[in-house]
């Protein structure tokens, strides 16, 4: 299999014989066999050429589907740090006590992750399988 690269050289060698050929042509200097010969070596050229831009393009294809695909995982990853907080052992939008995250997928993944509310003080990560529990004051009995 060629590349684009060996194709583009196949092309500009096949330009070059189509017009040695039209100049043996103008001068009468070859016969129908010859003639033949060339017209089936400018065939394969063409054929190799061909099978190289199909090959590319399905390449072509390919790449642009994992461009894709890194784009929507790089968009679901991008967000602003600045906008979120850490308070009560979990991630928060600034100002808005409504849904945290998981501040290990935050601090150390860079991902926004939201926390999954179990009990009604707990909240769950199922990607790291961690349980958080906000900090309470009056919860924090010491027991020796
Ligand atoms: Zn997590």
């Amino acid at each position: 299999m060629l590349d684009i690269a060996a194709s583009l050289s196949l092309a500009k060698n096949t330009l070059d014989l189509i017009r040695g050929v039209r100049e043996a042509v103008k001068q009468k200097k070859l016969s129908n066999e010859d003639m033949l010969d060339y017209l089936n070596t400018l065939q394969d050229k063409i054929v190799d050429m061909k099978t190289t831009l199909a090959d590319a393009d399905d390449e072509n294809r390919e790449l642009k589907r994992t461009i894709t695909e890194l784009q929507e995982k790089l968009a679901e990853r991008q967000f602003n740090k600045d906008h979120y907080e850490f308070h009560d052992n979990m991630v928060w939008e600034v100002g808005i006590r409504r849904q945290p995250y998981c501040p290990t997928c935050f601090y150390v993944d860079d991902r926004l992750v939201p926390l999954q509310q179990r009990g009604r003080q707990e909240y769950h990560c199922a990607i790291h399988e961690k349980n958080f529990w906000p900090y309470n004051p009056q919860s924090q009995v010491l027991s020796f």
